[in-house]
């Protein structure tokens, strides 16, 4: 909590000056962006990012073993799968309704006409999907594809379980090096404050505030739609499904939220929202490994939000009614789309020409709602670690674990954040 509280004094003043900066000494500010808030904001990045591959790695590897049996690995996963699916249609129905109902787009002269944006071709989700086996589990990890990670670490679990007494020590190295991550996983943390300073300031710095005056609607309707998500979807996940207070959820999981929205990168932030579920919320590292590595690459209903508005938004901009197979395919493709978004700053914006090519509405309608992506990012990706964490602390009610950290596996590092 020292920590979060840090993170969140480093935040405040990192919009102070960002703002400074911007409104009154701009040329200052390009030489403190590039000499002090960007290197900060880097090396802070780069430090989380170096723990994201052992850790999942690791903890994947040694929840399997925890849970041993495949036909409970199988429950756990469709569960997670489901939770992952609903939630994610759910936001989607949120944020088209609020853009449905409060109109982002329909009011106010959008420039259309000289609106350029460049697409990325979007990867085939087929080839996201059948490309989840690893033909090298060593490029896998080179190349950060945590799919293909997840998939190697549970099959190396599974056989570790399997064999049991003849591979004793191999696991009991697992659970030492699991050990080592979680004490640099704190060790690094120390950084966040300076870290998160650096990023914020930087963000806020660079915006153009011209374009958030008259995307004050679109702003509103997504950051509407995330605030309503987090408190009755998941809120309501937790007190229903969880058996727990949304409160006492949304209170120990903060500091992840924290450590999201200042680097604006789910798979950054992996390391410390599985410590912080582990640690703070006592869901078991054998089910918070499996639901929160997937989910933090899988599961965006932060991202869905803002490509559901998104969409209502550029349609109004450009006049184009949608009808409701239009809408109805606008929840399907960004379902898909949040599987494929990968976890990294500004990726759910790639995604969301994938949406709209879909309903066929122009591309180039992208460039309307890119000036304010960057603070819509951080929200976002604050909201789709939780529903991460939401759906871990449900999957372990669900088999009678919530709160049995230690048992029957790893304790993690006993030094709290
Ligand atoms: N930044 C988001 C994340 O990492 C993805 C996105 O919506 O751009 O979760």
């Amino acid at each position: 909590m020292k920590l979060a509280r840090n993170i969140i004094i480093a935040l405040i003043a990192g919009i102070f000056v960002g703002l400074f900066l911007n409104l009154l000494a701009p040329g200052l500010f390009l030489k403190a962006d590039a000499f002090l808030f960007k290197p900060l904001g880097t090396i802070f990045l780069h430090l989380m990012k170096m723990l994201v591959v052992p850790v999942v790695f690791v903890s994947i590897a040694l929840g399997t073993i925890g849970i041993g049996d495949p036909k409970k690995l199988g429950r756990i996963g469709g569960k997670t799968i489901g939770f992952f699916l609903v939630t994610t249609a759910i936001a989607l129905v949120i944020a088209l309704s609020l853009g449905l109902l409060f109109k982002p787009g329909a009011n106010g002269n959008f420039e259309t006409s000289t609106a350029v944006y460049e697409a990325n071709e979007a990867p085939p989700i087929a080839d996201t999907l059948l490309g989840i086996i690893p033909t090298n589990p060593i490029t896998a990890m080179a190349e950060g594809n945590m799919l293909q990670i997840i998939f190697f670490a549970a099959l190396v679990g599974f056989g570790i379980a399997m064999l049991g007494k003849k591979v004793e020590r191999v696991k009991v190295l697992f659970e030492q090096v699991n050990e080592l991550i979680m004490y640099l996983i704190t060790f690094v943390m120390k950084f966040a404050p300076y870290g998160a300073f650096g990023l914020i300031a930087s963000a806020i710095g660079s915006q153009g505030f011209d374009a958030l005056r008259a995307m004050g609607m679109y702003m509103s309707v997504v950051l509407g739609g995330l605030l309503i998500h987090s408190i009755l979807v998941y809120g309501g996940a937790i007190a229903l499904l969880g058996k727990r207070s949304p409160i006492w959820f949304f209170k120990n999981f903060f500091p992840a939220q924290v450590v999201a929205f200042s680097t604006s990168s789910s798979a950054a932030t992996l390391p410390i929202s599985l410590k912080t579920a582990q640690e703070k919320l006592k869901v078991p590292e054998s089910i918070s490994s499996f639901t929160q590595s997937l989910g933090a690459t899988v599961n965006m209903d932060g991202t869905a939000i803002m490509q559901g508005a998104a969409v209502v938004f550029i349609a109004q901009a450009y006049h184009i009614d949608l009808s409701m197979g239009q809408l109805l395919t606008v929840v399907l493709t960004a379902v898909l789309a949040s599987i494929g978004t990968a976890a990294v700053p500004g990726a759910g914006l790639i995604m969301l020409a994938m949406v709209l090519t879909a309903v066929g509405l122009p591309v180039e309608g992208i460039a309307l709602v890119l000036g304010v992506d960057r603070l819509l990012d951080m929200v976002r990706t604050a909201v789709n670690i939780t529903g991460d964490a939401a759906c871990a602390v449900c999957v372990a009610q669900s088999e009678g674990v919530l709160g049995e950290t230690g048992k029957n596996e790893v304790t993690t590092s006993t030094k709290t954040l």
